[in-house]
């Protein structure tokens, strides 16, 4: 008896078994036991163990096998053939296989004409098509996804049960007979004549939302820049980057600079966006991505998506569609018609959509490259929801319910920790409500009952509040800790580390805002040993979107109610007389203000000072156009240099960064007039100095050698590397993200690891 363990449902891994017995002369049986698959298996000795070798070493592709048991069993029936038996499910680790993007066999059938699936808009197989998003419960049989509305017609059939055809035991196969059908929503047009016509509004320059995967995409002619300006009126979103898809690899290569490590990546199964180096002189235009050198391309993973690019209807389509999930700013990604005719139907001119239904919203992943590896931003469609595996072996299960932007959360059963796809902002009600939805659904999925749910130490961020509604105990984790957590679990490090936590928000122990720290932690707890130096945030949640308010606050603090302070402001053109008045009362008074190190703060307030950004549209564009002026300069420029020297302060305890002091120089570098690039190449160059200097700091203290980089702001790659890079030159040990964005999308792994520490020694 051989039973095999990990990613073997939904990936033709029971056929791949009868074929192998076949060509082995084995008898036996192999099952789906929802957690592993146990295979039966009689024959001559030398066969039995060449059988075993194949399923070793060459299961079919999408497989992943962490572990094969084998023992004889005692007391078995003599089989005379070898069967695939139907699945009773059994108590056990879960993997759940995330969405596969199209096959090459699939997109061969899909554009032949004498294929009885030629453009049939859900082709799929045991090696492709969607799993998560189908999913209702494990194991992962027909029935229990929903294709179980479709039955199947005797051609699908035959192929179903026939170990040869590449859709032997494939779950969602389906042609156009029996399968799904594609419609236009509220019109009469269905099938082709509905492909059709999405195809003739996009071609005209309309804009349609279509059906994807996990949802609903707004898409455009991405080459039309009238059509992509309308879609940021519609959308409301001025300047935040569209992704884009692209019709092949081809005209990739033609828009962007890409790399073979990007490239294996971009064409692989889990097709997410990938950031790319855009070309000069390439079609897409500029409006989507304004003032920022890269761009986030996709290639069409659902058969619907290829379609939309070549059909039958010798109509010419452009080669590059805008595709960014189609929601209202703040909400989920639209999965149903009910919700793209509440939120975005006046976004568009068309919907098509079809009647295969998506249970669990799923955004697109999006991936940047750091070192030639994959650097995580958003960890969703084709990753989640497999799982993290923990050296350590523990006992229990439990809940990390992930911070309040970009949320994520985790399930953790035993060693095995499973974050959920991209569930979203918090700030709004239908996210919270999607949270509350997508924890039931994953705990079914992956047979988790959590014991206890950790949550952020946030009183009042709406995830601590959905912990508490949940009936289990509640363990609360410091926000930076989580984060520090999360890179120590992704690099399985469990000795201490030094953690260098750098990001926009999170709640300190003591009350204040942190987000420029630096701990020592491991799993069991953490010490704050250093940060950047505090200063006064002030008018609350409107400070994170104006960095010119946090830039007038260090200024006031750094220069005081002197001549020269209101000559800076005055020359920096930070803000209007009133507003600097109001901002000035409010310091006097302590009005609204709260102490914060938050070093997301600190680059907007750099930002600002620097003219490059007063106040942002999205989150992260201020410090993102320092890094891209930083990045610019650096590349016709020798490294310049440094005129001041920046020691660390103590105090009560605790390290600061000069960084107020930096922030000085960076006033005082502007008013003589030095070129911004350079000194936005300065503030990195120096923050990274700074922070190389702590590690160096805390490592004479305490002797840990290892330095976890985590936090939103290391998505910044010119911070990361300056850090990495010298950190590495002092020996230092340096774990960052990979797969586990560093922004607030990885803590609730780290929350999920907290928790399970915790609930070990009880
Ligand atoms: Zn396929
Ligand atoms: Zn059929
Ligand atoms: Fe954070």
């Amino acid at each position: 008896m051989i039973r095999v363990f990990g990613i073997v449902q939904g990936v033709g891994f029971r056929p791949f078994v009868s074929r192998t017995a076949a060509a082995n002369h084995i008898r036996g049986c192999v099952c789906n036991k929802g957690s592993y698959v146990e295979i039966m298996a009689q024959g001559e000795k030398k066969a039995l163990q060449s059988f075993y070798n194949e399923l070793q070493h060459n299961p079919p592709p999408r497989a992943a096998i962490l572990k094969i048991d084998r023992e004889k069993a005692e007391g078995v029936k003599t089989y005379s053939s070898f069967d695939i038996i139907e699945s009773t499910k059994e108590k056990g680790d879960i993997f759940v296989s995330p969405d596969i993007g199209i096959c090459d066999a699939c997109k061969k059938e899909l554009f032949d004409k004498k294929n009885r699936r030629y453009l049939h808009p859900f082709i799929n197989c045991t090696a492709c098509g969607p799993r998560l998003t189908i999913l209702d419960a494990m194991p992962y049989d027909r029935e229990r996804t929903s294709m179980g509305e479709f039955p199947m017609c005797a051609d699908c059939t035959y192929e179903y049960t026939h170990p040869e055809t590449r859709r032997y035991d494939a779950q969602p196969v389906c042609c156009k007979k029996c399968g799904p059908e594609v419609y236009l929503m509220d019109r009469h047009e269905r099938g082709s004549s509905a492909i059709t016509e999405a195809r003739r509004v996009i071609s005209n320059g309309g804009i349609i939302a279509i059906k994807g995967i996990g949802g609903f995409h707004l898409s455009c002619d991405a080459t039309n820049e009238a059509a992509v300006c309308r879609l940021r009126r519609l959308k409301k979103r001025p300047i935040k980057p569209f992704a884009v898809m692209i019709k092949n690899l081809d005209v990739v290569r033609n828009e962007c600079d890409i790399h073979a490590d990007q490239e294996a990546v971009l064409t692989g199964h889990q097709k997410p966006i990938v950031l790319l180096d855009k070309k000069t002189g390439g079609k897409i235009c500029q409006q989507i991505a304004p003032g920022n050198p890269k761009i986030g391309v996709m290639l069409p993973y659902a058969p619907l998506q290829l379609l939309l690019f070549t059909y039958d209807d010798e109509m010419s389509m452009p080669d590059i569609l805008v595709m960014t999930s189609a929601n209202e700013s703040g909400a989920p990604i639209c999965r149903m018609d009910i919700d793209v005719r509440r939120e975005v139907v006046h976004m568009c001119d068309l919907v098509i959509s079809h009647n295969r239904k998506i249970r669990l919203s799923v955004d697109d992943s999006v991936m940047d490259f750091y070192d030639g590896k994959p650097y995580m931003i958003r960890r969703s469609r084709g990753y989640a929801p497999l799982p993290f595996i923990l050296s350590r072996q523990y006992k229990g299960q439990v809940l990390g319910i992930g911070g309040e932007l970009k949320n994520t959360f985790c399930l953790g059963k035993n060693n095995l920790f499973y974050p959920s796809p991209y569930v979203g902002d918090m700030t709004d009600v239908r996210t919270m409500k999607a949270l509350r939805e997508s924890i039931v659904r994953m705990e079914t999925l992956l047979e988790v009952k959590p014991s206890i749910v950790a949550c952020d130490m946030h009183p009042r961020y709406n995830t601590t509040i959905i912990a508490g509604e949940l009936g289990l105990p509640v363990f609360s984790v410091q926000h930076h800790y989580a984060h520090i957590l999360s890179c120590m679990a992704e690099n399985k490090y469990s000795e201490p580390v030094i953690g260098v936590a750098f990001d926009g928000t999170g709640f300190g122990t003591d009350g204040t805002i942190w987000g420029g720290e630096i701990l020592t932690a491991d799993y069991t707890g953490f010490t704050r040993r250093g940060a950047i130096e505090p200063f006064m945030q002030r008018g609350g949640d409107i400070a994170v979107k104006e960095g010119w308010r946090i830039a007038i606050s260090m200024l006031y603090s750094i220069f005081g109610n002197s001549e020269i302070f209101e000559k800076s402001i005055r020359q920096l053109a930070l803000c209007d007389e009133n507003n600097l008045m109001a901002q000035c009362f409010m310091a006097d008074n302590h009005i609204n203000s709260i102490r914060s190190t938050s070093a997301g703060r600190l680059f907007d307030a750099v930002s600002a000072i620097l003219g490059i950004c007063r106040s942002s549209t999205f989150e992260g564009e201020a410090s993102m156009t320092l890094q891209f002026a930083a990045e610019r300069w650096k590349r016709k420029h020798k490294e310049p240099e440094l005129l001041h020297r920046y020691d660390l302060k103590l105090q009560n305890g605790i390290f600061y960064l000069p960084t107020n002091e930096l922030v000085r120089h960076m006033a005082e570098g502007i008013l003589a007039r030095w070129p911004t690039g350079c000194l936005a190449y300065i503030f990195h160059r120096i923050l990274a100095d700074m922070i190389i200097k702590a590690c160096k700091k805390v490592r004479a203290d305490t002797g840990i050698a290892t330095v976890a980089l985590s936090g939103g702001v290391f998505q910044n790659r010119l911070l990361l590397r300056m850090c990495d890079k010298g950190l590495q030159d002092y020996e230092f040990r340096v774990l960052k993200h990979s797969l586990l964005p560093p922004n607030d999308g990885g803590i609730s792994l780290g929350q999920a690891v907290a928790a399970m520490q915790y609930i070990q020694n009880r």
